[in-house]
This record gives structure tokens, sequence and C-alpha cells, in this order.
């Protein structure tokens, strides 16, 4: 990145660590903040002078939890969220393959809303008679249905055996199409050459992310190949975000040599991510009680306890972070049964944590481990009550309690699970839950404290993601005097975002942004 010239933004509101009139920016980092006459007495002539006209200044908002490829291919994706029954999702994929022939990605669907409550199968799709392999996804990505194609292609057959942190929908011997888990894991290799990434759709989706008031991102899941068309995305001039890369624990051998190959001021990997275990849409999240809608299983974890001790350990000697993806309550306190297990850890962070008891909430707060959450699922996850009950539902994202205990919250979107703008993630975060007794709302501070200083930490960036003297001059101008009155407006509201001092986006929107 070239050195930013320096900058002096005045005549406005700064949220920062205090509220103040003008920020000063040199070398890309925040110099001075305060009112407007003590900062302008130390802004060298020369430096480019913004007057805000009275608008406010909120620090870059940081999505630490998110997928870059699938949210790119879901641009191009089947979207089969609005199929309320089989024949109609069928129809929407021979409309596809009708006017684009090739292999079909789709996602979405969701089997409490399809007429038939039940998830497409192969047979189902193998209807569609097509030699092209197709591969849908449930709403929560923890399930893929694929045809049969799909299958002959991945050598998958009758006798292929569970993994052990998944398994093979099948219908008596035979596989029948649905991939749970860590039987998805073969997915991700051949996406990689059904649906192949370009650079140019990557960067339109990262330039995306600046239009927002966005910074920086956390890449989770990664495999090689997509962080290489990021790579090759943020290079095509200057950055519009940076990236922080956790790649998929079946790669995390790869880590050094990526690392080398990869890394520099926009993209860093980070470390790796492993699943503990699934989502509780598909029952699949590991619950130390069996869910209350199928009594029958508690879910399951995806990794022995042995190997993510091991894990953490080979994490900590590579320097290298880890985030454990870990839904259910079961899966959380083996977490941090590990976290105790290895003592020399290096820095971890908990993915989702979305059903969290309050004495789990006060161990991961002795531990010191950030919990990466997604207040978007909560106005989704309709159905928390049916699957916990009313008791243990009270469990589900607490986040209220998980701030008053210490914890560290990081807000994400886990796109293309959920809309990547990090506005309505703020929005469901403060939003008063007036039909539900389930899911604490926190203050406006706090949640853009999660979507700010929280994601900078979990990303491994501490001290940035605020607007002090030493940060990272990362910040969202907006068109509103007070930063909560963007809330409502949501990503209109941004006017224009600068990270590390430099324009990653300015709103053509009316000419409002004008010399922003
Ligand atoms: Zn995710």
């Amino acid at each position: 990145m070239p050195a930013p010239e320096p900058r002096v933004w005045w005549n406005g509101s700064i949220l920062g660590a205090s509220r103040s009139e003008a920020l000063y920016a040199e070398g890309g980092r925040v110099v001075a903040v305060g009112e407007d006459h003590e900062v302008l007495r130390v802004v060298p002539t020369g430096a480019e002078r913004v007057d805000l006209g009275g608008r406010c200044v909120i620090p870059g908002l940081i999505d630490a939890h998110l997928h870059v490829g699938d949210s790119v291919r879901a641009r191009d994706s089947v979207d089969l969220s609005g199929a309320r029954s089989l024949p109609e999702l069928l129809d929407l994929l021979r409309e596809r393959l009708a006017y684009r022939p090739g292999p079909v990605r789709g996602g979405g669907w969701d089997q409490e809303r399809l007429a038939e409550r039940r998830m497409p199968t192969r047979s189902d799709l193998d209807r569609l008679r097509t030699d092209h392999p197709i591969v849908l996804y449930r709403i929560c990505g923890h399930v893929a249905t694929v045809n049969s194609a799909a299958l002959d292609a991945a050598a998958l057959t009758d006798r292929t055996p569970d993994p052990p942190d998944g398994a093979f929908g099948r219908s008596g011997r035979s596989l029948d199409g649905r991939l749970f888990d860590g039987a998805m894991d073969v997915l991700p290799a051949l996406e990689d050459r059904w649906f192949p990434l370009s650079a140019e759709a990557v960067r339109a989706w990262l330039s995306d992310e600046a239009s927002m008031g966005v910074v920086r991102l956390g890449a989770m899941s990664a495999i090689p190949n997509e962080l290489r068309a990021v790579r090759t995305a943020l290079g095509a001039g200057a950055p519009p975000v940076r990236v922080r890369a956790y790649v998929r624990a079946p790669w995390f051998g790869d880590l050094p040599g990526l690392r080398r190959e990869l890394d520099g001021p926009a993209l860093r990997v980070r470390g790796v991510k492993v699943m503990a275990d699934g989502s509780l849409g598909a029952r699949t999240a590991w619950l130390s009680e069996p869910y209350s809608d199928a009594p029958e299983g508690p879910g399951a974890g995806r990794v022995l306890q042995e190997d993510l001790e091991a894990l953490l350990g080979a994490a900590a000697a590579a320097g290298a972070s880890t985030a454990v993806h870990a839904i259910g309550d079961r899966t959380l306190s083996s977490v941090l049964d590990a976290l105790d297990a290895v003592p020399e850890h290096g820095p971890v962070r908990i993915e989702h944590a979305s059903v969290a008891p309050p004495p789990l909430i006060e161990r991961a707060a002795r531990h010191g481990v950030p919990l990466v959450v997604q207040p978007s699922f909560v106005p989704s996850d309709r159905w928390i009550e049916e699957r916990l009950g009313p008791v243990r539902a009270r469990w589900a994202y607490p986040y209220r309690t998980m701030l008053e205990t210490g914890l560290q919250l990081a807000g994400s979107s886990d796109s293309p699970i959920e809309s990547a703008d990090p506005w309505s993630g703020l929005a469901a975060a403060v939003a008063p839950r007036a039909r539900v007794e389930w899911a604490e709302a926190v203050t406006p501070e706090e949640a853009l404290g999660m979507y700010t200083r929280g994601g900078a930490e979990a990303l491994g960036d501490p001290g940035d993601g605020g607007l002090s003297p030493g940060s990272s001059a990362d910040l969202v101008v907006l068109g509103s005097r007070r930063w909560v009155d963007a809330l409502s407006l949501g990503r209109r509201s941004v006017l224009a975002t600068y990270m590390a001092g430099q324009r990653t986006f300015a709103s053509t929107g009316g000419g409002t942004a004008q010399g922003l």
C-alpha cells in the first residue's frame, strides 16, 4: 500500500475513544483527535482537509467471521430461500439449467419452510435429468444435498463409510445425496473446479464491503485457491479492505507455505478454523441434553477431544491462531476443557457460542477468549424455542450477560449464511426483544464496540478498531450528525470509508459525499 497523504477531518463529530470534532492522520495512523482548534494547530500545511460539515465519524467496521468464496459464489447461486415446496425448488433449478447449462450451485433451502417438511434428496434432484453436478446448501451451510452426477464426481459410493465428524444421508443402503457436516468436506475442492472464483468477482465483492463501511474482515474456513483469488483481487488496485484468513483444518499443514506466499499488509493468514460441531437449524450442534423437538439425540461433536487439544498445541507452535466453531453448549464446554488441558495454547477465538449457560460464560471469561457472534441469527432463528425448550432458550445468544461477565464479543455476519451487511447485524444486536424470551439486546455503543474494537481483537489486530492516537486511521463518515440515527438508515448512511487514512469508498448518491 502506498503511504497515504496526511489528512485531517474537521468540523464533525468523531466517535472514538472520546467525542471530538476533528481527527488528524499521518502514515495511515491516527495522530490527534480533539476539538477543531486543538487538532488543526498540529496539522502541517499541505495536509488534505476534509470538512465534515457537522457529520459523524465512526471507526471503520469489522466483520470478524464470514466466508469470502462462498459469499462470492452465492451471488451466482440459485436462491432457494423462497421455495415453499420441493416442486417449487426443482422449478428454480430447471430454470437455471435452461438458461445456463452447467454445474449448478444453490443455497438457502430450509426444510422447515417446505410443504413436505423434509430435506431434498438425490432422487428429487435426479428428476431434473441432467449430467451436470448440482450442489444445494441448506440455509445453515451445515447440510448439502447433491445429485447423482455430483456424487459420482466426488467418487462417493454406497460403500463409502461415514466420516468421523459427519454423515452421509442414506435410504436403506444407498446414499440419498445428503451430506451432513464433515461429509461435506469433499465439496470445497470440487467447487474450486466447478465454480472457479475470478479475481474480478472477488474484488467486486470486497469493494461492496468497503461501501458498507467495512475495513477489515475475517475470511473463515478458507482453502488455498480461495486465498490466492483474494490476494489477486486485493492487489488489483488499492485494497478495498484488509482480510485476515483462517484456513480449514485439513489445510493446517499448508499454513507456513501460504503465509510465505500470501502474507502482506492487506492479507494475513492468521490461523486455522476447526469445526467442533454443526448447527442448531440442522440439529447437528452438540447439546448437553437432547433437542427438545428431537428427543432421540443431542447432536454430536465433530472433533475428538485429543485432536482438538493437539491442534491447539500445534497452532501455538506454528504461531497461529485457532478459531473453533462451537454452537452447542456441550461443544462450548469441551472447547473450554481443551483450553484448560493445553495452557500453553496460542490465541483462540470461539465462533458462534450460540447456546451459552451462565457457568460456561464465566469459564470463557476466565480464559479471556473472545466470542465471535452473529446478531443477525437472532431474527432468523425463529425455531430456537422448539429446538431448545423454554429453559435452555434463555441461554441462546445472551449477549448482555456475556458483556457483563467481561467477555470480549466480536460481531460478524457469517455471510453468506446471513447478509454481509454489518448494519443489519448492528440493528439486530440492539433491537428490543419484544416477542422472544431469549437473545439479549445490547446498547448501541456496545454493538458498535462488537463491530469495531471487538472485531480487531478477534482478528489479531488489538489496538485497532478505535479512533484514538496510534490506531489505524480506519473510519466511516456517516450522513447523520448522531451515529445512532444511522442504525435505522443502515448502509445508506455510509458516505465515505477510509482505511489506513486512504479513501476506499465514496457515495455517489445525490452528491452528498462531495469533498469527503
Ligand atoms: Zn461460518
